[in-house]
């Protein structure tokens, strides 16, 4: 009997970016195992993971181009595309048109969809589903260290003495590095600190709970910053040599914050819980501190993502093995969308629209004298644009904006009404029936390239299955619709390996040092070495070296080579519940689902635990509201209302609501949880609050 032949590969879920072993049996069927040598999971998975191998049926996917319904050919879909991008361009410019891709992309298709975007047609309106999940924290770390690096590396959780997870319920969203934490917190003695206001699994082996109100992060760190600062436990070397503006942020933090007591007040905490925590991080050198997207998805973000960061910079803990502040990235590659410049504030390589060198030496790279020398659109105001006819042509690849993006009934209504829309994925999705023109994607399995994950570890998403029907890569689409507009010369690319490795140059590209994100090393891989591409860090600025202890010598990529502290200041919520809205609603994820589940929701088991969604209600508030536990409601804030099935939880505080973000009209009507959310955004990230919604809640009348 033919043997299984097995191929490594990396989970196409979060960012934790585990390697996975794929055995395809001569039947077809394929079996999935964690990868025992890949670094960022030792042949660990998680119940996501594990499920792979069965959600590779091809069920509702897309296998043929097709306009206004109508099967079609590759080349007429494709001359279409281009045709109606070509010519909202001449007659309206090139900010008429917009991409909005996704994390689920592979860096190479990232990053022919940014060369084709800001380089030759001109216009930086490209923006990925990743600003919702981690944009807040891109934008703290270029203020603070003057390019979006994550020092850390997962090697930091098995030596941390303490770690504090922030906004992030590590326990399901990132449920491989979590285990990684508690074998530290088992075999070493780690403390685990959670801060969070709900009680979610994370919490259920930590040593301390911070259930703190909603959106008061930046009040207990700059109380945090304030105790070290009296304390006498900062690291005024550090300071001195490392860092600018201490005096100004602590300051600050010190005016915001003035005592332990004005906290805990403010936090809605006590004064015992506030004052352990702060006893634990002035007093363990190595401590990590974890955030995702509980600090992310608020309309001040950027601020709370500085606030951690500061009290790592006061402590000089940073650049050292067991410390430093870590954000954790929600998607699989939302990293790599980072590196190629898949945000519509960067231009690509980690270079700034900010820079006009920047600009021009992208514009030199490229050979593309129209390269686009401002911002684009973010997600929210991209939607919105599209709402107000500004643009005309829009083309989405690989993401559900039409249940992910906040105020998800303005979103429907705006792809409905725009001219022309183009929706490239892997199957139906609640999106692709607003597309004007549908093209198959490859899915996971199918695809080949390199995806990056939190640590900035990039690693190969390697083919094992034959592309269906007429699927294609999305690179390819790309570069033949970049052509078909007369872009040809530059998008000749014929294979992944060499978009990769130009990829590679441009980061490399008269780089004298001063940039951190260089991939220089990597830039002439040969096609057998990208094939079996080993998993690496970057920056590789040589073949043989990564660095993988970033800050080290305390130097930054700043112009004068010093982090920055920024000054915030606790900001009242974006909306506060009233009488109308009495409860504060927060989104999440659940631990075996992904997204919008259009491939989790396909495997039973995934489903068993949750088949159905659900608002959580602290009994009190179930109460007072006569709901009890199963009782169908009626849930609504001032964007739209969502039917779900209540469930009574302890867990739950009191005056606060939590609703899974996965579900959509696919699954169960009216049930998408983006129905719900506001389009308020951070104002420097970009980022919309997902966390804090006021919202009401009724019996469902089903009489
Ligand atoms: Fe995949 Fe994330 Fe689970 Fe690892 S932890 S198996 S990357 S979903």
């Amino acid at each position: 009997m033919e043997e299984a032949r097995e191929v490594r590969t990396t989970c196409p879920y979060c960012g934790v970016g585990c390697g996975v072993l794929a055995a395809i049996a001569a039947d077809g069927k394929t079996t999935v195992r964690g990868d025992p040598e890949h670094p960022a999971n030792f042949g660990r998975l998680c119940s996501k993971g594990s499920a792979l191998g069965e959600t590779l049926g091809l069920d509702g996917r897309l296998l043929h181009p097709k306009i206004g319904g109508r099967q079609a050919s590759w080349d007429e879909a494709l001359d279409l595309v281009a045709a109606k991008f070509s010519q909202a361009i001449a007659e309206h410019g090139p900010d008429s048109v917009a991409f909005y891709v996704s994390g689920q992309l592979l860096t190479e298709d990232y990053y022919v969809a940014n060369k084709l975007m800001k380089g030759f047609i001109g216009s930086a309106n490209i923006d990925t589903n990743s600003r919702l999940c981690m944009a807040s924290s891109v934008a703290g770390h270029r203020r603070a260290f003057g390019e979006d690096i994550v020092p850390g590396v997962y090697e930091d959780f098995d030596c941390a003495d303490l770690i504090v997870l922030t906004g992030s319920n590590t326990a399901w969203c990132h449920p491989v590095l979590y285990q990684r934490m508690l074998a530290a917190r088992r075999e070493r003695g780690t403390r685990i600190v959670v801060i969070d206001p709900r009680r979610t699994a994370t919490a259920d082996e930590c040593d301390l709970h911070l259930a703190l109100d909603p959106g008061t992060d930046v009040l207990l760190f700059n109380g945090l910053l304030a105790h070290l600062v009296q304390g006498g436990k900062i690291d005024a070397d550090f300071i001195r040599e490392s860092t600018t503006g201490f005096d100004a942020a602590a300051a600050l933090a010190t005016a915001d914050a003035p005592s332990i007591a004005r906290v805990a007040k403010g936090c809605g905490l006590t004064v015992a819980d506030v004052q352990a925590f702060y006893d634990l991080f002035a007093g363990t050198e190595r401590t990590v501190t974890v955030y995702s997207q509980g600090v992310n998805q608020s309309a001040h973000g950027t601020d709370k993502v500085n606030a951690i960061i500061n009290c790592h910079l006061a402590t000089g803990r940073i650049g050292k093995p067991g410390m430093g502040p870590f954000s954790v990235t929600g998607q699989p590659n939302a990293m790599g969308g980072r590196e190629v410049g898949g945000l519509a504030n960067q231009l690509a390589a980690h270079m700034d629209f900010a820079d006009q060198s920047a600009i021009d030496r992208v514009a030199r790279f490229w050979n593309a004298p129209d390269t686009a020398r401002r911002a684009g659109l973010k997600a929210v105001d991209m939607f919105q644009a599209v709402a107000d006819g500004r643009i005309k042509a829009l083309w989405i690849m690989g993401t559900n904006p039409a249940v992910s993006m906040p105020d998800a009934s303005r979103v429907r209504a705006a792809m409905s009404k725009c001219d022309f829309v183009v929706v490239s994925d892997v199957a139906r999705t609640d999106t692709t029936r607003y597309a004007d023109v549908l093209l198959p994607a490859a899915a996971w399995g199918e695809k080949d390239g390199t995806v990056t994950n939190s640590e900035r570890r990039i690693s190969r998403q390697t083919p094992f299955l034959p592309l269906p029907g007429e699927a294609k890569a999305d690179w390819r689409i790309i570069c033949e619709v970049a052509a078909r507009m007369g872009f040809g010369d530059a998008f000749a690319h014929r294979t992944p390996a060499e978009i990769f490795r130009e990829h590679a140059a441009l980061s490399a590209f008269e780089n004298d040092g001063g940039r951190l994100f260089d991939l220089g090393g990597v830039a002439d891989l040969s096609d057998a070495d990208y094939a079996g591409f080993a998993p690496r860090h970057w920056p590789a600025p040589n073949r043989d070296e990564q660095q993988i202890r970033l800050f080290a010598d305390g130097r930054f990529p700043t112009p004068d080579g010093r982090a920055r502290f920024v000054p915030v200041r606790q900001e009242a919520t974006a909306f506060t519940v009233d009488a109308d809205y009495p409860l504060a609603l927060n989104t999440g994820r659940l631990r075996d689902q992904w997204h919008t589940m259009t491939r989790t929701g396909n495997v039973p088991r995934l489903m068993a635990n949750a088949p159905e969604p659900a608002v959580d209600l602290n009994p009190a508030d179930a109460a007072a509201h006569h709901l009890k536990d199963g009782d169908l409601a009626h849930l609504s804030t001032r964007f739209g209302f969502v039917r779900a099935r209540v469930r009574v939880s302890e867990a739950q505080r009191r005056g606060q609501a939590f609703m899974p973000m996965h579900w959509s009209g696919q699954f169960a009507a009216r049930a998408a949880a983006g129905l719900l959310s506001s389009p308020v955004t951070d104002p420097h990230s970009g980022q919309p609050e997902l966390k804090h919604v006021p919202a009401r809640i009724v019996r469902e009348n089903t009489g």
